[in-house]
Parts: C-alpha cells; structure tokens; sequence
C-alpha cells in the first residue's frame, strides 16, 4: 500500500468562498505557505452539500487558467468534494453553476444529510458509483466514518478499489474528532492495494495542523 501525498501536500481543504471553511483562499494561501505546505488543493464541497447545509454561494468559480496565489510560491490547485446522492449512483459533482468535472481535482464522498437513499444500501452506492465515474475519482473521502461505516462491507469495497486502482483518504479532522471506525480502516488498509492520501479536511487555519495524526496514525500500524 502505497502513501500517496507527505506532510508538505494537503488536497483536501475548504475555503469560505465556495463552502464551509472559515477562511478566504488568500488567508489559507498565506497562512499554508507559513507552515510546512508546499502543494496544496481547495476541494470545497458540492452543491447538494451546501444545499443540505443551506450554506449560500458567494462566489462563482473562477476558471483555473486564473492564477490566484499572488502571495507565495505555494502550488494551488483546485477540486470537487462530490456527494453519493441516490439510487441511480448519480453524484453532484458542481459547485453553483460551475461543474467542468475535467478541471477539477475530484473527491467522491457522501454526507448523511446530502444522501438520499437508505444507508444500509451504502456498500452498492460506492460500488456502483466507482463503476460509474472511477475514471474521473482521484480518491474516495473519509469512507470509514463512523455514520455509515456499519453497513459498510469492507471486502466488497476494496475489491472494487482495488480494480479502479483509486486510493481512499485517512482523513485528520475525523481522527481527531473521533469519528473514524478505526477497526473498519485498519481491515480497509489491509486489503487495499491501491494506496492512501493523508489530508486534513481543513475548514479553518488550525486544522492545517492536524496533518500529523494521519501520518502517525500509518506509523502506528506500520505502514511508515
Ligand atoms: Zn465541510
Ligand atoms: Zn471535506
């Protein structure tokens, strides 16, 4: 199993401007580039996200051809944090009106509220939804979270991992706020040949510390 980003490359951070996080892209860039980071990737979440939050837009976004770190030699890219949102395995992959899925950086997901099928359904929503898009899913977001990670038949999910060769995410803010089902990603990690991204998942400048506990965490087990 291969770990595929280091302490200096975070793809998976939300900024104000198109979600969640506290803080604009400037302060991030700023603030990023102070600390150890040297790549980093704003993956701000889909529209049925903010949806489901009632979280407004604020702003459109802008074509990746704009350069935005006027700060810094810090590489600044973008992406997508997609949502699972039914059934027929479709996933929201926009943001307002902007969903040029070839330009972004692209992480599948599926939060609760967003999620419109019956959660015990979830291993075949994953399944099905790698079918679909495994060409276009960089990795797949915190999967073993403790909300859905009881009907999650882990086996069956790295199989289909593994096939696509798409990595998963150790995800530092849902360690640090106890939300991992570690038994479930420790058999998940065992299995999976395809590799794994450390993030932070960071919505405000302090979470961009958290990167440790994930890499602690693969020293722990072995992995560093
Ligand atoms: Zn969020
Ligand atoms: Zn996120």
């Amino acid at each position: 199993m291969k770990i595929l980003n280091t302490m200096s490359e975070d793809y998976h951070i939300h900024s104000i401007n198109y979600s969640d996080g506290l803080n604009t892209i400037d302060e991030i860039v700023q603030y990023a580039h102070k600390i150890w980071l040297k790549k980093i990737i704003i993956t701000d979440h889909s529209q049925v996200a903010l949806d489901a939050e009632k979280i407004e837009l604020k702003n459109y976004r802008i074509s990746l051809k704009r350069r935005v770190n006027v700060h810094n030699d810090l590489d600044v890219k973008f992406g997508v944090e997609w949502d699972l949102i039914d059934d027929e395995w479709n996933c929201c992959f926009e943001i307002g009106r902007n969903h040029s899925i070839e330009e972004y950086f692209c992480i599948l997901s599926c939060h609760d509220n967003a999620y419109k099928w019956d959660l015990k359904n979830i291993t075949q929503a994953y399944i099905n939804a790698i079918e679909k898009y495994h060409d276009k899913i960089k990795f797949i977001w915190h999967i073993c979270n403790k909300k859905t990670s009881q009907y999650l038949d882990i086996p069956k999910i790295a199989e289909v991992l593994n096939k696509y060769n798409i990595p998963i995410e150790i995800n530092c803010s849902y360690l640090k706020l106890d939300r991992t089902d570690t038994s479930k990603l420790d058999q998940l990690l065992k299995l999976l040949k395809s590799g794994v991204y450390v993030n932070t998942d960071a919505h405000c400048l302090t979470d961009l510390h958290l990167k440790e506990l994930g890499f602690q965490y693969l020293k722990d087990r072995g992995y560093l």
